[in-house]
């Protein structure tokens, strides 16, 4: 795995992006920013589910005038998300926003942009410039591919703010095409130190979404790109920011919760190991610890095979062995066996 690429740390509210700093988790609420109990019920789920900042669309006055509210009933930093008109983004700062999402390109004339960006230096709140594939302006090399033109649109994006001596920026590239996305995030990795916020976007819906934003968000982690990242699916939100952390874990990024190691469906089973793994599943949604959990098809190999799991079980005909760190500690009925494995996941 590539060391971490170098970027200048940035405050979104308390939760820094960049630098040293964990690789940090955001997801976007599907509420009606405009209705304040619902969208604060969502953060707070979300929250809960371990997301770190969150997105809130912001069309209109209205809008962007709740989040003075909203803030008051949640724990984590807010980015409102801005469409053209720069007044939402004034507002919105006006209200206590943490950060901004808006291409200050899209906004209209300079007077604008430097008005939002004065009002943000200000507050000292930072702008994502969010370059997506879809929304490209024309292209002026007639040969640049899809992410060479998001590069340059971003770079195009980034000078306008310093050239209003604003650096507080964060930057992400997102396309649904897994390979457009790398490239271009690999590119710009090279040309700017701001913190990037990776993504695939439209991912799709939780089966091919979370494999798309994996294979993506995860091969340019690797490579020690990206400093925050979202999980974009058709779901709710909460599914995006599960997917975030199993993606973080897996690379050894984050600790976040159980890891759960369970067998694929071997034909040396005598049980039902997807309902056995799946009901474990569940379980473990309730604990935070990091604890590594496993489910194994078969008392022969399975200690073995999960030695370094803290605990889990094997299961035989009816039966189950119960082991801590590949060693046996007990046998179980099999229609005990999640209940016990739960009891010892509670000791840990
Ligand atoms: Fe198959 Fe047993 Fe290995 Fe699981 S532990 S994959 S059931 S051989």
């Amino acid at each position: 795995m590539n060391p971490r690429r170098r970027s200048i740390p940035i405050k979104i509210g308390r939760v820094t992006v960049g630098g040293n700093a964990p690789v940090v988790v955001q997801s976007m609420t599907n509420t009606d920013t405009r209705n304040v109990v619902s969208t604060i019920g969502q953060i707070r789920e979300l929250e809960d589910c371990g997301c770190e900042i969150v997105r809130v669309a912001v069309p209109d006055i209205e809008a962007a005038r709740a989040i003075r509210a909203i803030k008051k009933g949640i724990n984590i930093p807010i980015i409102a998300d801005i469409h053209f008109d720069y007044r939402l983004a004034l507002e919105a700062l006006e209200a206590g926003c943490d950060g901004l999402r808006l291409n200050p390109g899209n906004i209209g004339e300079p007077a604008r942009v430097a008005a939002v960006a004065r009002a943000a230096k200000g507050k000292s709140v930072p702008i994502r410039i969010g370059v997506n594939a879809g929304s490209l302006p024309r292209a002026e090399d007639a040969g640049a591919t899809i992410g060479q033109r998001m590069v340059a649109a971003a770079l195009e994006q980034i000078k306008l703010l310093e050239s209003l001596d604003f650096n507080l920026i964060k930057v992400s590239l997102k396309a649904f095409d897994v390979p457009t996305t790398i490239e271009a995030y690999q590119e710009i990795a090279q040309k700017v130190d701001y913190p990037l916020h990776i993504g695939i976007t439209e991912a799709g819906t939780p089966r091919g979404g979370i494999i798309r934003s994996a294979v993506g968000i995860g091969t340019l982690l690797y490579q020690g790109i990206g400093d925050t990242i979202r999980v974009s699916l058709t779901a709710h939100p909460r599914e995006e920011v599960i997917a975030a952390y199993e993606i973080l874990k897996s690379l050894d990024l984050r600790e976040h919760g159980p890891i759960l190691v369970s067998c694929p469906s071997c034909g040396r089973t005598e049980v039902d190991i997807i309902r056995l793994a799946e009901a474990v599943e569940q379980e473990l949604l309730k604990i935070t610890k990091p604890i590594k959990v496993a489910v194994m098809g078969c008392a022969v190999n399975g200690p073995g095979e999960a030695k370094d799991a803290d605990v889990g079980i094997a299961c035989g005909k009816g039966k189950a062995i119960l082991f801590k760190k590949g060693e046996k500690i007990g046998v179980v009925d099999e229609v005990d066996c999640v209940r016990v494995l739960m009891a010892e996941v509670d000791k840990l």
